[in-house]
């Protein structure tokens, strides 16, 4: 194989911080580097890992499908796309679905969809309120709806229509609301901004001053979907329904695949109004409806819900016991832990070294996303490294 990073040096675009590792091959949480070495991964592909690494079931249902029939456009039906779609529109609020490949596809999706309402719905109202520190993509679309200046600014001239406030802040939206203003865009918590937990009745209040204002709430669910956060969407925790939500990462277990949801009454796409060559392929579709039903079904989610409360117990302990340690959030398993100083690089580096894959999500903030397989001993595991990777930093 040579040496990949030099190899890769020479022909890929240098535009991705990876940590010094080659991964060949993974089985459930646990991953294998080209050295033999092997990590436990509460990474898991950003969040999209659901069943862990070389799931039987998912693999088996993925060379099937590659073998009938992978791909063959929207100028036809299909039924793995169907299948899935009935199961997300029967397992959530939302009442149709459009596929396509990603988080930010889906994101631009849902954007069209909320200014065509607008025009057709609130007098040609075209702004969608966001919020600062969100995530939403990297398409010229999406970074003009994410909350990161630097994600935008090389790119020139931006997507009008978007305006930002701070996160958790509804007098802030009831401030920026507008005769212009068609939605509100929020991620139910926000992931790469930190993993930032709002307050328990932000959502509903916000969820109440769009009804009262007859605007459409979008929940960017592209991280916080398909049971990461102990329930299978974020927003059955706060008690409302989205108008519109986006799913990606988690949804197709590792096969690329992004999803629009959307309410029958602001459903407004009619033919010819947006499309994707690749969007519900039978291969992806299938690959998502198998990863939702072992969600669903299979005990995943249940999983997901008791290895999150273990990881919190975890957490908290490391919490009380380390002077590093300023405190945790998150729901389920997606949760972080927050530091006192600007160390998140080096918890990373030095659990990397003891055999853990971490991310580095804010410079004092380092984010657990492990499978939703994850088994209790492995959770166990992890937290044991964090804490002594954490007593080595406070021992230097
Ligand atoms: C990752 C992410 C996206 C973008 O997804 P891509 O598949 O990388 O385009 C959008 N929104 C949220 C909340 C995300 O976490």
């Amino acid at each position: 194989m040579g040496d990949i990073p030099a190899r890769e040096a020479r022909v890929h675009m240098q535009m991705f911080r990876r940590l010094p590792l080659t991964l060949v091959r993974g089985e459930g949480t646990r991953v294998w580097d080209d050295t033999g070495r092997s990590y436990l991964d509460f990474v898991a592909g950003i969040a999209v890992d659901t069943l862990g690494h070389g799931h039987p079931g998912l693999a088996d249902t993925i060379a099937h499908q590659a073998r009938t029939l992978m791909h063959v456009s929207n100028l036809f039906y299909s039924e793995p796309q169907v299948a899935l779609a009935e199961i997300l529109v029967d397992h959530s609020a939302l009442d149709q679905v459009f596929f396509c490949n990603s988080g930010a596809e889906a994101n631009e999706g849902a954007i069209k969809l909320a200014r065509k309402w607008g025009i057709q719905h609130r007098n040609g109202a075209y702004e969608i309120i966001s919020t600062n520190n969100s995530f939403h993509g990297r398409t010229l679309a999406t970074v003009a709806a994410t909350g990161t200046a630097r994600y935008r600014e090389p790119f020139g001239p931006q997507l009008p229509g978007f305006v930002f406030v701070d996160y958790d802040d509804l007098d802030a939206i009831k401030a920026a609301t507008t005769d212009r203003t068609c939605a509100v865009l929020l991620e139910p918590i926000q992931g790469e901004g930190g993993v930032n937990v709002p307050a328990a009745d932000y959502l509903r209040g916000v969820r109440k001053w769009c009804d009262e204002q007859g605007i459409l709430l979008i929940l960017d669910e592209v991280q916080t979907g398909c049971g990461r956060t102990g329930t299978l969407w974020a927003y059955e925790q706060a008690g409302i329904e989205p108008d519109i939500m986006t799913l990606a990462k988690g949804l197709g277990g590792g096969v690329p695949i992004g999803a629009v949801l959307s309410k029958d009454h602001c459903a407004v796409f009619e033919p010819g109004d947006h499309g994707s060559t690749f969007g519900g392929n039978p291969l992806a579709t299938a690959a998502g409806a198998y990863v939702l039903q072992q969600v669903i079904e299979g005990g995943v989610l249940q999983n997901a819900v008791a290895r999150g409360e273990q990881l919190e117990r975890r957490l908290a302990a490391i919490e009380d016991r380390s002077e590093l340690a300023a405190g945790q959030r998150g729901a389920g398993l997606l949760r972080a832990l927050v530091l006192h100083r600007d160390v998140a690089g080096e918890v990373v580096t030095r659990a990397l070294a003891h055999g853990l894959i971490l991310n580095p999500v804010r410079p004092n903030t380092v984010r657990f996303m492990p499978p939703l397989t994850v088994t209790a001993d492995e959770i166990d595991q992890a937290a044991a490294i964090v804490e002594q990777v954490l007593a080595e930093i406070a021992s230097s």
